[in-house]
């Protein structure tokens, strides 16, 4: 097998912690890989710009405030549109339903439009440039005065298309393996019709082309339904930020933020993170659960062309939680984030 390298950007926070546990842990399975830390720093260097580009695979840790450019540079410069959020509940995790078993579907991330990464200026700007911009009931910006800010949401048809697109993929490649090729969009069209709207009918139509199933539910009967029914879900098609809202309350109902991984994609590129972010509460304490972060590496495993490795690495995770005896304060145990790696990786032997 050729040797292939590998990225690490630790982050901040407990990202170090989960990281280094979890590049140990790769390293201990004798794959032949290369793992490189170039220094993160803000500006994020070239150099490891560079290395990021033309690495195999790209492992990111948790962003906090002194490392946001790194994952800015990651995420939005080098436009990773679509965030690969998998939510699924392994027995021996601790999700707080009563009944989880079965929860397995992907929330699906439009990472690239909408209100991310954030256009705002003072509403002083706004009533100058646009006066009678209005809203549904005819009034317009002029009546809340200059004294304020305010955000723009994009949505365009070209950004909507290939995100529906990356989900018909997605859901056939699951439909392969049972599941039933639905893809639930994720708006709240009812209070705005022209943007959200748009990715509505655009998802709608592309999906329905590729003869899959289409849903569509407003976020806030989104939130229900994932707590409620997530055995229904195949592929959760969400807005940008209404995605990174709902990722986090699926990856609970299948046992904790500690727990839930991501890929990021775009044009020819490609990072892999855990949803979770810095948590400062339980930083350099090492008692973070490496979960999310090796089951980040799976995912890029098998970018990287090593599927039959990313399963094996995916059952190892599965079997430390059967065997519930070496887990994190998170899930109810006592082990540190070093063992519990250490533990995937006994397992993965
Ligand atoms: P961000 O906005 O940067 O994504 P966040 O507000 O989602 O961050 P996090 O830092 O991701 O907050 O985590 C929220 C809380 O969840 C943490 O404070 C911590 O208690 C818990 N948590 C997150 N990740 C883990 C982990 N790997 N192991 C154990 N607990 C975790």
């Amino acid at each position: 097998m050729a040797m292939k390298t590998v990225v690490a950007l630790p982050g901040e926070g407990i990202g170090p912690e989960v990281v280094d546990a979890t590049c140990d842990l790769l390293m201990g399975t004798g794959l032949p890989l290369k793992i490189l830390t170039p220094p993160q720093g803000a500006p994020l260097p070239e150099e490891t710009k560079r290395a990021a580009r033309e690495a195999d695979g790209v492992l990111f840790g948790a962003a906090g405030p002194s490392t946001s450019p790194v994952v800015s540079w990651l995420r939005w410069e080098m436009a990773a549109w679509a965030g690969v959020r998998p939510i699924r509940f392994l027995p021996g995790m601790r999700s707080p339903l009563a009944d989880p078993d079965g929860i397995d579907y992907v929330l699906l991330r439009e990472n690239s439009e909408g209100l991310y990464p954030g256009r705002e200026g003072d509403l002083a700007d706004l009533v100058r440039l646009m006066p009678n911009l209005h809203d549904r009931t005819g009034r317009t910006v002029k009546e809340f005065g200059t004294d304020g800010r305010f955000a723009v949401k994009v949505v365009t048809p070209r950004g909507a298309e290939r995100i529906a697109r990356f989900a018909c993929d997605l859901a056939r490649r699951r439909q392969a393996r049972g599941k039933p090729g639905k893809i639930t969009c994720v708006t709240k069209s009812n209070v705005l019709p022209r943007t959200d709207g748009l990715y509505d009918e655009i998802v709608g139509r592309v999906v329905r082309e590729a003869g899959l199933t289409f849903e569509h539910f407003h976020v806030d009967d989104a939130a229900r339904r994932l707590v409620r029914f997530p055995k229904a879900m195949d592929v959760v098609l969400c807005m940008n930020l209404y995605g990174d809202i709902l990722s986090d309350l699926g990856a609970e109902t299948a046992g904790g933020l500690g727990l839930a991984p991501s890929a990021n994609f775009g044009d020819n590129w490609a990072y892999f993170e855990s949803v979770h972010g810095s948590a400062p509460d339980i930083a350099g304490k090492g008692i973070a659960n490496p979960t999310a972060t090796i089951l980040s590496a799976a995912l890029m495993l098998e970018h990287m062309g090593l599927p039959a490795e990313a399963q094996r690495l995916e059952a190892a995770v599965a079997r430390v939680y059967r065997d519930g005896k070496v887990l994190t304060p998170d899930q109810g145990g006592s082990a540190r984030t070093r063992d519990m790696a250490q533990a995937v990786l006994a397992a993965y032997r």
